[in-house]
């Protein structure tokens, strides 16, 4: 299988920051691209509901700027403007010079950190996401708890009063979803090949990077991915990666951030395709080519690795549909009264402008046979982004609220997204802003897997052939 040609993004060139001097370089070189157009205020989810400058990107480029030419002094108090960032780069999408606002606040904080320390909920975090041991080992009890009926009493009597921080994180976990992801409880197809009882075509390797959040809180989508791929006539292997190091980027712990990305390096070193189905992991992966830029033992394998790096929506966008989508719609309803059938889709920013996938997800959905509904402001930040729903929850809120009225706008029985972190954060919403509607908040594999189980083949194994690469 080829390695696929990734949509060329803005890190298309990556410069080196390794290194103080060449960070700085890297800074003052973004910083020095913005004119001031202010083009990037308009689409700020965070300027669109607080009106402060320094929410925006032409604010935290005019408080870099101040820090480099002396006006503005390193303090924990700059470290926090520049953290109230969603990271979500729909500046850097408006802005005419293409200013990166992501890396250059990132790289400004890792700057800052020795001098100003880093919030001690970002420190914890970070520190426990560096460990995968610990993270394989919290799985099933940050599950079990998030299911448990001690749960509300706990939250209730303990953390609530105690420890509102960890209180907010705790309301943020995914409660009870429905087990179907293995199918045991429909008809049709079981765990062990595809529905239909037929051979998959053969298609390729793929290597399957789940990543910290999807192993801690969605197994289901994990199932649910593996299962999919391999119906589909993919060898899929799971990566046993350490975490991408994402949130140690974002944060501005940026060595620790470049030792996770070359320790997985190793681990997705070989020809075949890297398959995610978390789109911060995906863009994490990808843009180890810009993290590692200037290390000369990486740097060829980080940008060997962000050709190599696929979402899901785009393997099984190049699939053939099955010609029975429809009638699997008819029969999933039926076996299962909550089966979506009309779904809208919220695009994650590490897809949409992270990776440039848009079209895939929307016609995944299509071709599953599903009545597909856009929503207004679909690919607007839904306010997660990692610790910032925790840290900033008003903020965070106000900006779910809006993305949760669209959602409820389109009508739909589903939302459809790909992304643990988003599906955390709309699930929330829903609960919060949804009233009385039920609205099921599925990951894509989750949805193409519900409508392939209901007793059809797989998409795909009709033709054995695969669309040309998009
Ligand atoms: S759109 Fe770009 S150039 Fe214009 S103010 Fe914002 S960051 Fe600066
Ligand atoms: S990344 Fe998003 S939240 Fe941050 S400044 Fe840009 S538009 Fe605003």
């Amino acid at each position: 299988m080829s390695a696929p040609a990734l949509a060329p993004g803005p890190a298309a060139t990556p410069r080196a920051t390794v290194g103080f001097e060449a960070l700085m370089e890297r800074v003052r070189e973004i910083a020095g691209q913005c004119d001031r157009c202010g083009s990037c205020l308009p689409v700020c989810p965070l300027f669109a509901k607080t009106g402060r400058e320094t929410a925006t990107a032409r604010g935290k480029v005019s408080l870099i700027r101040g820090l480099l030419e002396g006006g503005v002094t390193p303090t924990r108090d700059l470290f926090a403007r520049l953290d109230f960032c969603l990271q979500c780069r729909a500046c850097t999408n408006a802005c005419p010079s293409k200013v990166r606002t992501g890396e250059l606040v990132s790289l400004t904080k890792g700057y800052l950190a020795p001098a100003t320390g880093r919030p001690g909920l970002s420190r914890a975090i970070d520190g426990f996401l560096a460990q995968p041991g610990l993270v394989r080992l919290a799985g099933p009890l940050v599950r079990s708890y998030a299911r448990s009926a001690i749960r509300p009493v706990i939250e209730k009597s303990v953390l609530k009063p105690l420890l509102p921080s960890v209180a907010r994180m705790e309301g943020l976990l995914p409660g009870r979803r429905p087990a179907r992801s293995d199918g045991a409880n429909h008809r049709g197809g079981g765990a062990g090949g595809p529905s239909d009882g037929g051979r998959p075509p053969k298609r390729g390797r793929l290597k399957y990077f789940a990543g910290c959040m999807v192993r801690l809180t969605y197994p289901e989508v994990m199932k649910a991915t593996i299962k999919t791929l391999r119906d589909a006539g993919y060898e899929v292997t799971v990566v046993d990666e350490s975490c991408c190091g994402l949130p140690h980027w974002s944060h501005g712990d940026l060595d620790r951030a470049r030792k996770m990305a070359a320790a997985n390096l190793d681990r997705l070193a070989g020809p075949e395709i890297v398959v995610t189905d978390c789109a911060s992991c995906g863009s994490a992966l990808v843009d180890y080519r810009e993290w590692l830029a200037g290390d000369p033992e990486h740097e060829a394998a980080a940008k060997e690795l962000a050709g190599r790096v696929k979402d899901v929506s785009v393997v099984l966008a190049a699939l053939e549909p099955s010609p029975q989508a429809d009638a699997q719609q008819t029969n999933a309803a039926q076996a299962a009264p909550d089966h979506p059938v009309k779904v809208t889709y919220h695009d994650p920013c590490h897809l949409c402008r992270g990776q440039g996938v848009r079209a895939e997800p929307r016609q995944v959905l299509r071709d599953a046979g599903y009545d597909f509904i856009e929503m207004k402001g679909a690919d607007i930040c839904c306010g997660g982004s990692g610790t910032f729903s925790v840290e900033h929850y008003a903020d965070s809120m106000a900006v779910l609220e809006e993305k949760t009225k669209n959602i409820l706008a389109t009508g739909a029985d589903a939302v459809v997204t790909s992304c643990p972190s988003c599906l955390m954060q709309l699930e929330h919403g829903l609960k919060r802003y949804g009233g009385d509607r039920k609205v099921r908040v599925i990951h894509l594999t989750e949805a193409v897997h519900e409508a392939r189980r209901a007793g059809a083949r797989p998409a795909g194994a009709g033709t054995g052939v695969a669309k040309p690469a998009q």
